[in-house]
């Protein structure tokens, strides 16, 4: 048998026994679990340390499953026509009698879902008869897994199975835009903000804070490797790792390089494996190069911000 078919039989098999699987997809991988059963979802929760009122990301297919659990608006129909499967985000209005758990949503009325485009996990998504809800499989306020590797950083043995599905092509979360009574986009990621609104000739704009939802991909330390990161640096200190987006002449052995010529895309593909290597040779510190807050750049620096809170932290106390 196909060994990648195998494997997607292998993740069926835990899935169906309502336990949690990493899952591979473009922007980063996800730790996914049944999302019409309680017993999955919580599990999500406990592994990832989660705070319960921070609602999860639901995978499906296509629309046939969806159109069971929300309303379908026409402007979402129109993003989903162009955008997806891919790496953007919408969060609807729940049907009442959806068959979503209830830990998804924290008991809320609307529901964020997704259509990932990497093909394992299509292939995986149409096999089954549920949706998946799968947020980053990273435990809570940490760096996201672009790999397989990294999920087993992240959870050792407490993971039953990982799907393997190479290295992320996109690195970064999803776009997540809201399409209830406000359009907003909720969290900047891998459909570009300006894209969205040269499509639908609009303006709509990026609210960092949201009232009643207090997310992960909101909340002000995220993304973060745990060590003091200092952004916009031209000159690091000795006992810093340091990251460049663009090649130098003269590089030192703590200089880390995620892209050759300020490639925003490339940065964001290899900006969390770099944190996280740098993680693994123990500096502690990071700094950082200035990132053009253009395009993918906005979202990255959105990521660096919320990272480098721990450092102000660290530094007041
Ligand atoms: P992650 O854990 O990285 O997959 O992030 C999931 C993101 O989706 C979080 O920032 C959540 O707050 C956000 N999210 C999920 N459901 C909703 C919802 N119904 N409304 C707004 N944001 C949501
Ligand atoms: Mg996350």
């Amino acid at each position: 048998m196909n060994k990648n078919l195998s494997n997607i039989k292998k993740a069926i098999k835990y899935l169906n026994n309502d336990e949690c699987v990493g899952i591979p997809t473009e922007t980063v991988y996800g730790l996914a679990a049944n999302a019409y059963s309680n017993k999955a979802t919580s599990k999500i929760f406990k592994l990832k340390k989660r705070p319960k009122k921070n609602p999860l990301i639901v995978h499906y297919y296509n629309l046939n499953l969806l159109k069971k659990d929300c309303v379908i608006n026409g402007k979402f129909l129109k993003l989903y026509k162009k955008y997806s499967p891919g790496p953007i985000s919408f969060v609807l209005k729940l049907k009442k009698n959806s068959l979503i758990s209830k830990n998804v949503t924290n008991n809320k009325k609307t529901l964020a879902v997704r259509f990932p485009k990497h093909t394992l996990t299509r292939r995986l998504l149409k096999k089954l008869k549920y949706p998946l809800a799968a947020p980053s499989a990273n435990v809570s306020t940490k760096i996201s897994p672009v790999s397989k590797l990294d999920v087993i950083d992240e959870f050792g043995k407490k993971i039953k199975y990982v799907l393997d599905g190479g290295q992320s092509k996109i690195g970064l979360e999803s776009t997540i835009i809201n399409l209830t009574d406000r359009t907003q986009i909720l969290r900047l990621g891998g459909i570009e903000k300006k894209d969205i609104n040269k499509f639908l000739k609009s303006n709509i704009h990026f609210v960092k804070k949201q009232k009643n939802i207090l997310s992960p991909g909101q909340s002000k330390v995220h993304y973060s490797p745990n060590i003091p990161i200092r952004l916009n640096v031209k000159n690091p200190k000795k006992n810093e790792a340091f990251i460049l987006i663009k090649k130098r002449k003269h590089s030192g052995k703590n200089f880390y390089y995620l892209s050759y010529n300020k490639n925003l895309k490339e940065v964001a593909k290899n900006l969390y494996k770099t944190l996280r290597t740098i993680k693994k040779r123990k500096f502690k510190y990071i700094a950082i190069e200035k990132i053009p807050n253009k395009g993918i750049g906005e979202a990255i620096n959105d990521r660096l911000k919320r990272a480098s809170k721990f450092y102000e932290k660290f530094s007041r106390s």
